[in-house]
């Protein structure tokens, strides 16, 4: 997972206009990446299909002030944002206790585990545990997408450990090497052949 710290500072407000004109820059803040999933848009239909998220919900009435407040403006997906929606459990910003921890206070990769065996996200506080199940951050969509990073990263250390095998090939007494290499390509293997075993838009998971 690829959460980040979003940087937030007053300067940046637009002098013109309201939020659904700042778009292209709220996206750039986040790094063109929804900031509670971290899957970035490229992945999932571009900059049209993303929203932007008003942290602070404008629907609850003593929030409607920073309804164009840049500070409270924030780019996600459009599953992240429907789950979310006006769902506000508490002002305070405290991890222990059930909220939404300000995604311009936190890196969110602090605040999660990832396992890389099943590829779910474990929140490690009272309000990423809240996170996770409310947005449903361990939807087969995201498993499917953590999945194919991991095989990424996977995949490059496959091909560095090849190169270095190649290096040392010409020394037969080396076989801790070519045991590990050999492993790592059996295991990459194996998890490309699960591939197609996740189904990444399961209907009944994201109308719930
Ligand atoms: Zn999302």
């Amino acid at each position: 997972m690829n959460w980040k710290k979003i940087i937030k500072d007053k300067e940046n407000q637009p002098a013109v206009g309201t939020y659904s004109d700042w778009k292209e820059q709220i996206a750039k803040e986040c790094f063109y990446q929804c900031i509670y999933c971290s899957i970035n848009e490229a992945q999932f239909g571009g900059i049209d299909h993303y929203h932007i998220e008003h942290y602070k919900p404008k629907s609850i009435e003593r929030f409607k002030i920073l309804e164009n407040d840049i500070c409270n403006l924030f780019y996600s997906c459009p599953i992240c944002n429907r789950f979310k929606s006006y769902d506000w459990p508490n002002d305070a910003d405290d991890l222990d206790i059930i909220c939404y921890p300000d995604p311009s206070t936190y890196d969110y990769s602090d605040l999660f585990v990832v396992n890389s065996l099943d590829y779910k996200v474990y929140g490690t506080y009272v309000s990423t545990k809240y996170m996770t199940e409310r947005l449903y951050l361990n939807r087969p969509q995201l498993l499917y997408e953590r999945r194919e990073s991991f095989l990424k990263q996977r995949e490059e250390n496959v091909t560095k450990a090849l190169e270095v095998l190649q290096d040392k090939i010409n020394n037969p007494e080396d076989f801790t090497l070519l045991k590990e290499s050999l492993s790592g390509i059996i295991q990459l293997n194996k998890t490309l052949q699960k591939r197609s075993s996740i189904r990444p838009y399961k209907l009944a998971e994201i109308r719930k």
